[in-house]
């Protein structure tokens, strides 16, 4: 029989999406490294410069490799979903189950985890309409998680009232965690001051002002969503650089009250965070800060904290440093204890991309239960 968990240690859920090469990288003849297995469930990453070492002889036969550094590596996760892993295929294996506990009254997050250009906003938001901003429906093939997952609760959450006279509600709100400053992304004058995080003993770690909207259906949350991704498409390239520094954090609250076996009020209480986090190229290798990212002052505190809160709660440590960041003091509670946590990393299969797609995959490897 299979042993028990470790006491205390949580169970958190990591998957690796291999985004396809570019038409561009196509076009320029870059070779993919990084080969996935959906099956195995495994990430391999092709030894760098296999054919320039000069130690291995003849060897060009099987994966075995060689030594010194010139080894294949293999990684295997909980999920691996290849280039051609659809939107409606990764919704299903990453994030509804996720949604099936928030209706059910747990706390979930889903994070996007992965270098600037790997495929965390394709993942989360994923293909915007070019066209008007209200267009973002939730049925398009190129729809993400977010829009996916606000069809599937609203879709369950109407199913429920119909057979149970259940009463609902379902807020959101959404921010943006820059410099370790707290952005509202739905405020409509802009947000003004950064927000300040405080203990309350009731809610739990609450955002000071933070705009939360009741919303009756999917349309009107999307269309929420895509009225503040327009106040803030001004310039398409300060937007991509500061999205490649900060993270944001779309959170929908559901309520869900019902009558019991003996005729009491039930109520359930659930919150969905779906997390597209700062590129993955500020924290370099085994959680040390990339000289890179030093140089350009680019230490992403609440990164590297949330790689070893993960690295805490799979462990079962007795100190889990959630306080040491603004973006794991936000996640407390739904971080740890009875949540469902998934890490999607996001790698590019291209050559150049190699070195950023390794550290992703150990990162990814750290935060996977023991
Ligand atoms: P990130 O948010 O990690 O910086 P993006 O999600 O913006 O990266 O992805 C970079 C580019 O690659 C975008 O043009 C996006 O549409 C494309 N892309 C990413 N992942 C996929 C995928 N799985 N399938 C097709 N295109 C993808
Ligand atoms: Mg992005």
């Amino acid at each position: 029989p299979p042993p028990p968990p470790p006491t205390g240690a949580v169970n958190v859920k990591v998957v690796v999406r291999v985004r396809p090469l570019s038409a561009a990288e196509r076009a320029a003849g870059t070779p993919a490294v990084l080969t996935p297995d959906a099956r195995r469930r495994t990430v391999t990453v092709a030894a760098p410069d296999a054919d320039a070492s000069s130690g291995t002889g003849g060897g060009t036969g099987g994966g075995a490799g060689g030594g010194g550094g010139g080894c294949d590596r293999r990684y295997t996760f909980d999920a691996v979903y290849g280039p051609t892993a659809t939107q409606a295929e990764v919704y299903e294996g990453v994030a509804a189950p996720a949604v099936a506990q928030v209706l059910a009254g747990y706390n979930c997050t889903v994070f996007a985890y992965g270098a600037t250009s790997s495929g965390k906003t394709h993942t989360i938001h994923g293909d915007v309409p070019s066209v008007a901003a209200g267009a973002c429906g939730g049925g398009g093939p190129g729809a993400g998680l977010i829009p996916r997952s606000v069809a599937h609760i609203f879709g369950a959450l109407r199913a429920d009232a119909a057979a149970a006279a259940a009463e609902w509600s379902v807020r959101v709100s959404h921010l943006e965690l820059y410099n370790e400053q707290i952005a509202d992304l739905l405020a409509v004058d802009g947000g003004g001051d950064a927000l300040r995080i405080y203990d309350d003993a009731a809610k739990g770690t609450t955002v000071a002002g933070l705009t939360e909207v009741a919303v009756a259906s999917e349309g009107e949350l999307l269309a929420l969503l895509a009225a503040s991704a327009a106040r803030r498409r001004t310039a398409a390239t300060a937007m991509n650089a500061r999205s490649s520094r900060s993270h944001s954090v779309l959170t929908i609250t559901t309520h869900v009250r019902s009558a019991g076996a003996g005729g009491e009020d039930l109520l359930k209480v659930g919150k969905l965070n779906l997390v597209d986090l700062a590129g993955s190229e500020n924290v370099g290798r085994s959680g040390a800060v990339a000289a890179r990212a030093r140089e350009a002052g680019a230490i992403n505190q609440s990164l590297l904290t949330l790689g070893r809160v993960i690295s805490a709660l799979v462990e079962g440590a007795p100190h889990i440093p959630y306080r040491s960041s603004k973006l794991t003091r936000l996640l407390q509670e739904s971080l740890g204890g009875r949540t469902q946590t998934v890490m999607v990393a996001t790698v590019t299969p291209a050559a150049d991309g190699a070195d950023e797609a390794a550290s992703t995959l150990e990162y990814a490897t750290r935060a996977k239960s023991v």
